[in-house]
């Protein structure tokens, strides 16, 4: 009887495309883990979608002359593209702007206000007169209370974290023009955010297996104490608000998107003809959420959504909130504005999904920034894919096809170096699964690349090619033992480098999916037909980081 995970994974705003922190971020490290645990047998829902409301969308279809829903229709069809090509594997990648996620919204809302966990109440809301309308959160600009950063958002301080209301913001100014905005009254609701403080710290508190930033953070952020927050907006681009009289009112974007992680998984359920199978991964106590996210996202993931779920009750709280620092890119901040990005269409316009997953991989942003730099790409690949993996693969298996007639060989005794070896790799599959299922990934992958250099220097000192000619059983025997690191490898390797496994798995002679081939070392049988072995990766010209940099603005 396996284990059941249940992965959310950040939903991106669906009005501009997706870079490379982003998927360093939560989309890379949700489908190792997911991947692992499928091919370790257990049960997985891997959810998320593109998040279709909000200002931003709004204000660029304005720009673009089109409709908020022409505008994320667009996005989100890249999305599903590039996430596909990318090797992403959710069970499902859905959207906010569906009957199924309104409707979702709306009851969890009512829930909440009947529960006396939403109230109505008087606010300011931001009104930009050159403009003529409402500002919303993020289109009021200003300097942060807590910390002084002058840019900070009126939803949000990039730099501090701390969630705002624009009021908040000390020389508050419009986004769009620049002018000081009024401040005028507008009814809403608020979620009474205050009500869960001493709740939610007890239940971080024992949560001493989340990563030390995360946990922190959180804590630290409860003490501070929980102020209520706007579930509603001024705005006619959302989801409507259930009860009558609020027409030109929707409920605010982060209240909708968090709860697109429960309606994702009723929704997964219709599509695959069993409605209540999404209660074994909410309802059932044994299962184990997992939210991957960045780390501006944090308050949102292990504050505000476990409130709301305690409000709302019988649904599984996070078991784990593993975000991710940021990426940068070259030193300096990814921005797509600023075209000091790498989005992922043209990335992988130009380039295999693996040699990406590799790099982000073994250099994750998972307890400090990392930095992605073209010339490092180059480097990495080179001299750790090709070199060390590939090499590998292909000198054994282009050796043992063309002088094993296409097979297997079949292994004499063993000596010590050759059981050592193989130890080895079991142990190896083993430490990878247990680094992967507590999110250390970065130390897995580094721990499969060095087993890999392992059977590098089995190699050299057997050198099969020239122990053949006098003795061909002996040199079938390290043969066959690196066949059998190379199995080892396929599965050590599959989380993070899902396309080259399952060529691999290929080569190696096997017909079916490398997934379903389990996390575990076993040996090949000896006379099994190999596959006509190519090269797993290809390697790289040195120019190509000159014109990749030539690029960019
Ligand atoms: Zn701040
Ligand atoms: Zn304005």
């Amino acid at each position: 009887m396996g284990e059941r995970i249940f992965i959310g994974v950040a939903w991106p705003y669906a009005s501009g495309p997706r870079h490379l922190g982003h998927v360093a971020g939560a989309y890379l490290p949700a489908d190792i883990f997911a991947r692992f645990h499928r091919m370790k047998g257990n049960k997985v829902l891997m959810v998320s979608g593109s998040d279709e409301h909000g200002t931003p969308i709004t204000i660029k279809a304005e720009q673009e002359g089109k409709t908020p829903e022409q505008v994320a229709t667009y996005y989100h069809n890249q999305f599903v593209e590039t996430f596909n090509k990318l090797g992403i594997s959710f069970d499902l990648f859905t959207n906010t702007n569906t009957a199924n996620h309104t409707a979702v919204t709306q009851e969890f809302f009512l829930t909440l206000l009947n529960k006396g966990y939403i109230y109505k109440d008087t606010v300011l809301q931001a009104w930009c007169q050159k403009c003529n309308r409402f500002l919303t959160d993020r289109y009021i600009e200003g300097t942060c209370p807590l910390c002084n950063f002058t840019d900070a958002r009126g939803d949000q301080c990039d730099q501090c974290g701390k969630p705002m209301n624009p009021i908040d913001l000390k020389t508050p100014r419009c986004k769009l023009c620049g002018s000081t905005p009024e401040f005028k009254n507008s009814e809403h609701f608020f979620l009474k955010l205050s009500s869960f403080q001493n709740q939610l710290i007890d239940w971080v508190k024992p949560q001493t297996h989340w990563r030390p930033n995360v946990y922190h953070f959180t804590l630290h952020y409860l003490q501070e104490g929980l102020n209520d927050r706007a579930i509603t907006r001024d705005m006619e681009w959302g989801i409507p608000i259930p009860l009558p009289g609020y027409e030109s009112k929707r409920i605010y974007v982060w209240f909708d998107a968090v709860i697109g992680y429960l309606s994702a998984a009723k929704e997964w359920a219709k599509i695959n003809q069993d409605d209540q199978e999404w209660r074994s991964f909410w309802q059932n106590s044994d299962t184990r959420s997992y939210y991957f996210i960045g780390k501006d996202n944090i308050v949102f993931h292990s504050i505000i959504w476990p409130a709301m779920l305690m409000g709302y009750g019988g649904l599984n709280l996070p078991y784990d909130v593993p975000a991710n620092e940021f990426l940068t890119f070259e030193d300096k901040k990814f921005s797509t504005s600023r075209n000091w990005a790498v989005n992922l269409p043209d990335y992988l316009d130009r380039y295999a999904p693996d040699p990406l997953r590799y790099l982000l991989s073994i250099n994750m942003p998972e307890t400090n920034d990392t930095d992605f730099s073209w010339h490092e790409y180059y480097r990495r690949n080179n001299d750790e894919l090709v070199a060390t993996f590939g090499n590998l693969a292909h000198r054994v298996l282009t050796f043992t096809y063309k002088n094993y007639d296409g097979s297997i060989p079949t292994p004499g005794a063993l000596d010590s170096q050759s059981r050592e070896l193989l130890d080895k790799a079991g142990a190896t599959i083993n430490s990878v699964g247990d680094l992967i299922s507590r999110c250390h990934f970065k130390d897995a992958i580094k721990g499969a690349m060095n087993l890999a250099q392992e059977a590098n220097r089995y190699l050299d000192d057997k050198a099969p090619w020239k122990a053949i000619k006098e003795d061909k059983a002996a040199a079938g025997t390290s043969l066959y033992v690196a066949i059998s690191v190379l199995a080892g490898l396929r599965t050590a390797f599959y989380p993070f480098l899902p396309f080259s496994s399952q060529k691999l798995h290929e080569y190696l002679g096997y017909r079916d999916k490398v997934q379903d081939s389990g996390w575990t070392f076993v040996l090949p049988p000896a006379g099994q037909k190999l596959a006509a072995p190519q090269p797993l990766f290809t390697k790289l010209e040195e120019k190509m980081v000159e014109e990749e940099n030539n690029r960019l603005g």
